[in-house]
């Protein structure tokens, strides 16, 4: 769709002479630029030239009818705006006219003030139709694109799959080296778990999207959760020779989400505080309350983020390439999905980072409270 450039052009298509003049007359002086036609089939020539955002258009003309005129312009561009004038002013008359698609009503004679209040309320309408429009386009080109990417993202680990099983089926069955045979199924194995996890984060991501994860809402306090999620990481901790450690403060940090929604989130942060940490590493969780939001805070001891890259961290399939990055599995979509669980429930988060000493990513989630968890209820449904 491309931007309007210049001023928003008006079409008027009225016989009256002077009518044409004053409009023609009010409208530039609003800055708009007018173009005037003395009847309906001119007047829809002119509409199909110009491409115009509002047309006003006079319902009673000798030749083609306003009424005509309101649907072929519509014909012509669904999205342009149409307020009819006539001086034959009745409810049915107005009523017609606007079920054959015209926008807005201005009986003769009006005043410049009229005209201009009906011609700034039709502006604004058309402004925010073409907004709604071109997010629809861009939602749709999204979605493409992510469906490109997902595609491209499976069909990497099935060729390599088929690859492996390739070499499997053509290894000698007396091959004498057995620990070959182990390989090549340690690859395979390896590269469905990769699948796996693209298409459990794929999955969660649709969830979020589509509210299905945020739908329960209940008052969770992170300081009763964190312990018992940090447990399910000591393995994984112990793994990379890293410390997991909590600082939560002693007050409930109590707030108004999905139970499942916040373990996925905090599941995000602290894998990756874990994976992309060092050996000897450390890992902190920590929990507060600050002026009426729960801060959480994962911080680690790890790699770090380049500043080039923090711009794009939470995209979604985002990964930061490097010798170091490369050996590190992952999908690239757990900050995207985090960053939309912690949007969903009016917070917000970021990270604070050095390359070489580590990182830490800070949640801000609204405290809940019976307030807070009343009036939000309108805008979760
Ligand atoms: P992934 O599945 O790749 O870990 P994420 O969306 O969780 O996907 O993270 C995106 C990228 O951001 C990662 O690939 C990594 O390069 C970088 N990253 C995320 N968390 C950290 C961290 N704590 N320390 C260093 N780099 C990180």
């Amino acid at each position: 769709m491309s931007e309007p450039t210049g001023p928003e052009t008006i079409v008027v298509i009225d016989d009256d002479y002077a009518m044409r003049l004053s409009c023609a007359k009010i409208l530039s002086k609003m800055g708009l630029r007018a173009e005037t036609f003395a009847d309906g089939a001119r007047g829809l020539q002119g509409v199909a030239e110009l491409k115009p955002g509002l047309v006003v258009v006079d319902l009673k003309m000798p030749g083609i009818s306003g009424m005509e005129v309101i649907s072929r312009v519509h014909e012509i561009d669904p999205q342009i705006v149409i307020i009819v004038i006539t001086g034959y002013a009745t409810i049915d008359t107005a009523v017609e006219a606007m079920k054959s698609g015209a926008y807005d009503f201005l009986p003769k004679p009006f005043s410049p003030d009229e005209l201009r209040l009906i011609v700034n309320r039709c502006l604004d309408r058309r402004r925010l139709a073409l907004e709604s429009q071109r997010g629809e386009v861009e939602r749709a080109l999204l979605k493409r694109r992510f469906i490109t990417f997902v595609s491209h993202q499976l069909r990497t680990p099935l060729v390599a799959i088929h690859q492996y099983l390739d070499v499997l089926k053509h290894l000698d069955d007396k091959d004498s080296e057995p620990g070959r045979r182990r390989e090549w199924i340690e690859r395979c194995l390896k590269r469905t778990e990769e699948l796996q996890s693209l298409i459990a984060d794929w999955l969660t991501l649709a969830r979020v999207e589509g509210g299905a994860l945020l739908r329960e809402r209940v008052a969770v306090d992170l300081q009763e959760i964190v312990p018992g999620i940090l447990k399910t990481y000591e393995e994984m901790a112990a793994a990379g020779n890293v410390a997991l450690e909590t600082r939560m403060s002693q007050e409930a940090l109590c707030v108004c989400g999905d139970r499942s929604c916040l373990s996925v989130l905090l599941d995000n942060l602290i894998t990756n505080a874990i994976k992309y940490n060092q050996p000897g590493g450390k890992v902190t969780v920590s929990g507060c309350l600050s002026g009426g939001e729960v801060v959480i805070a994962v911080a680690d001891s790890g790699v770090g983020i380049p500043e080039r890259y923090r711009p794009f961290l939470f995209d979604e399939f985002f990964r930061i390439k490097g010798e170091g990055a490369r050996r590190i599995e992952g999908t690239g979509l757990g900050l995207h999905i985090s960053k939309k669980i912690v949007s969903e429930m009016g917070g917000s988060i970021d990270v604070e980072s050095q390359t070489g000493v580590g990182s830490t990513f800070r949640v801000r989630l609204p405290a809940w409270s019976e307030a807070v968890a009343e009036s939000d209820i309108g805008s979760w449904e």
